[in-house]
């Protein structure tokens, strides 16, 4: 393996890399900077994110450009503001102490006067999203005729999101003898044009196999219905304390709404996206840089190759259509030789989509389970301990308070006192799991039952469910609110205990907590409405809904007529032949 030094760096350069803890050169440096420091090569380096490409071409343009020099040396063009101001500074870092350059970087959504006049004062480097570029271009503010080097960043990028246009009428206004150095992560058809059109002999490397991600992100998948996407988040947030996440949504909107549940439930979380202002934007990113925000809620535009150091988790709340988006998403984490994780909240439509992206990246996906409450809330306990075991004591401080403390506490045993410590802050997460149902997706069966109402989306609500037949419906007389009346009374379980009511022509299914289903069954025992016997029958495991016409027969022909014996539509229980003692219908059947 070589070393900086062996790549024809100055020793400055060396130096100040060494300062930014960079100590060896990633593949795609080994490879690149030999060959950009000649000056007078065109490079396409097909690089994933993350694998150090920045420095691949920065490190070179440092060299090679003249700081006494003002004019306009070098250009980058990047998909985005974030990535173009990620550049910016990572050239300024590579330059401190080394060069002086003025380094602007040109965006949309931000003062556009500003930028004209950094501009003016002389920028040796200009980075730039094309849109504004172009801006600049036409107002004659930025002038390309003394470029000597185009680096294209993400191009197939700039392509997907319909630069294709600005790219060439950019490219048209250099000269014939710049450079251009290209760098993209996968090589569409478009990527290649470019290079065709705009590069004589470029020089390629290709780092790792064509869409093969970095081997260090480890990819999973979690299949869940699509309504409890939002509620596996949470736990596996919950589970994940130390979780430090990017989570991926296809629409700003979705983006917006999940964030904002994040931070209505409690957690550190911001969004990312389009419609924020460009100041809103730098501040979500600061804190998140700063690592003062926890979980970024983004979407693939706005996130687009941002380098923030330490993401353990990706997290895309949907599949994203496009094999490239996939491998940007996930190319935020596992940054710089560090490990992460990249995990896909999928319904069973989207498991097949998991499917092809393991076939482009020839990477296996891990599937893994959703923990259940009862896990989410040993592992928050488990982290407490943790916490408790590490905190660092302030033995000289805390010294002159602790005699009141141990006074206080003199009466409990030492098992008491750890109890009652740990559950200061268990509780809160044992309150809002102890019920919680698991929400694991069988991907090759959709047999299991639904358990929310469809109003419910609280965690808990319906957990461990039963699907239960009953022989009543519409042509009772019934609705909802009548046959929700109807199994209160009789069993008198808590209204919170029953869950989605679905109501047929001469029957209906309702789901029930598993720990009041036997008292259902047995309640209505012997019970008749209008004459006819009531039946309860568990349906588990086949909640594929009796079609219409296949019902169990009846005990006995049952004739709308029929109600009149038993007082009518709100007679049945009450009405004749009721068998039940303990307990007076409200007549409101
Ligand atoms: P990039 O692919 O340019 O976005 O770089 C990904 C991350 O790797 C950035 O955080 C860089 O600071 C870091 N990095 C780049 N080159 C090296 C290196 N040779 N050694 C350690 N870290 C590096």
């Amino acid at each position: 393996m070589k070393s900086f030094q062996d790549l024809g760096l100055s020793k400055e350069l060396v130096e100040a890399i060494h300062q930014l803890g960079f100590e060896t050169p990633t593949p795609i440096q080994e490879q690149g900077i030999p060959v950009l420091l000649k000056g007078t090569t065109d490079l396409v380096g097909l690089a994933q994110t993350g694998t150090g490409k920045t420095a691949a071409f920065g490190l070179p343009l440092v060299q090679l450009l003249d700081d006494n020099d003002r004019s306009t040396q070098a250009l980058v063009v990047a998909p985005t503001r974030e990535l173009s101001v990620q550049i910016t500074s990572d050239l300024e870092r590579f330059a401190k102490g080394v060069k002086n350059f003025n380094i602007v970087t040109i965006y949309g959504g931000a003062s556009i006067s500003e930028q004209i006049r950094k501009v003016r004062k002389g920028a040796q480097i200009i980075v730039a999203t094309p849109g504004r570029l172009i801006d600049m271009l036409d107002r004659k503010v930025v002038n390309l005729s003394t470029i000597k080097y185009v680096v294209l960043d993400e191009a197939d990028e700039m392509l997907n999101m319909g630069f294709k246009e600005d790219i060439d009428s950019i490219l048209s206004t250099t000269p014939d003898t710049k450079n251009v150095w290209l760098f993209s992560a996968t090589m569409p058809r478009e990527v290649r044009e470019i290079a065709k059109n705009y590069m004589s002999n470029p020089v390629e490397l290709t780092m790792g196999e064509r869409n093969q991600g970095n081997e260090n992100i480890d990819h999973q998948y979690i299949v869940i219905d699509e309504r409890d996407k939002y509620l596996a988040l949470k736990r596996i947030v919950d589970y994940t304390p130390d979780i430090f996440g990017v989570i991926f949504c296809r629409t700003k909107i979705d983006t917006q709404k999940v964030a904002e549940h994040l931070m209505k439930d409690g957690y550190n979380a911001d969004s990312l996206h389009g419609d924020l202002t460009q100041q809103q934007r730098d501040r979500v990113m600061s804190s998140f840089k700063n690592k003062t925000l926890q979980l970024l809620v983004a979407t693939d535009v706005a996130a687009r190759g941002i380098d923030v150091s330490g993401i353990t988790h990706v997290i895309h709340m949907n599949m994203p259509d496009e094999m490239e988006f996939y491998t940007h998403r996930s190319g935020r984490t596992a940054r710089a030789g560090k490990k992460g994780i990249s995990l896909a909240i999928v319904s069973k439509r989207e498991v097949s989509r998991i499917n092809q992206i393991e076939r482009s990246l020839k990477r296996k996906f891990t599937k893994i389970l959703i923990p259940t409450g009862d896990e989410v809330c040993q592992q928050k306990l488990l982290d407490l301990v943790h916490k408790i075991k590490k905190v660092e004591v302030n033995d000289e401080e805390i010294d002159s308070f602790l005699p009141d403390v141990y006074h206080e506490l003199k009466e409990l045993s030492k098992e008491d006192i750890i109890k009652r410590f740990a559950s200061i802050e268990f509780n809160r997460f044992l309150e809002y799991y102890r019920d919680a149902k698991d929400l694991n997706r069988n991907d090759r069966s959709d047999r299991a039952p639904r358990l929310y109402a469809d109003d419910d989306r609280s965690e808990g609500g319906y957990g461990n469910g039963d699907r239960v037949f009953i022989n009543v419906g519409k042509m009772d007389g019934l609705d909802k609110g009548t046959l929700l009346g109807l199994i209160l009374d009789f069993s008198e379980v808590k209204k919170d205990k029953i869950g989605k009511i679905d109501l047929k022509g001469a029957y209906s299914f309702f789901e029930v907590e598993k720990d009041v289903t036997a008292d259902i069954m047995k309640a209505f025992e012997g019970v008749e409405l209008r004459g006819r016997k009531v039946r309860l029958e568990l349906t588990n495991g086949d909640p594929g809904e009796r079609r219409e016409g296949t019902e169990p027969k009846r005990e006995r022909p049952w004739s709308p007529s029929g109600g009149a014996r038993s007082g009518g539509r709100s007679g049945g229980r009450s009405g004749g032949g009721e068998r039940r003692e303990s307990r007076t219908p409200r007549g409101r059947y």
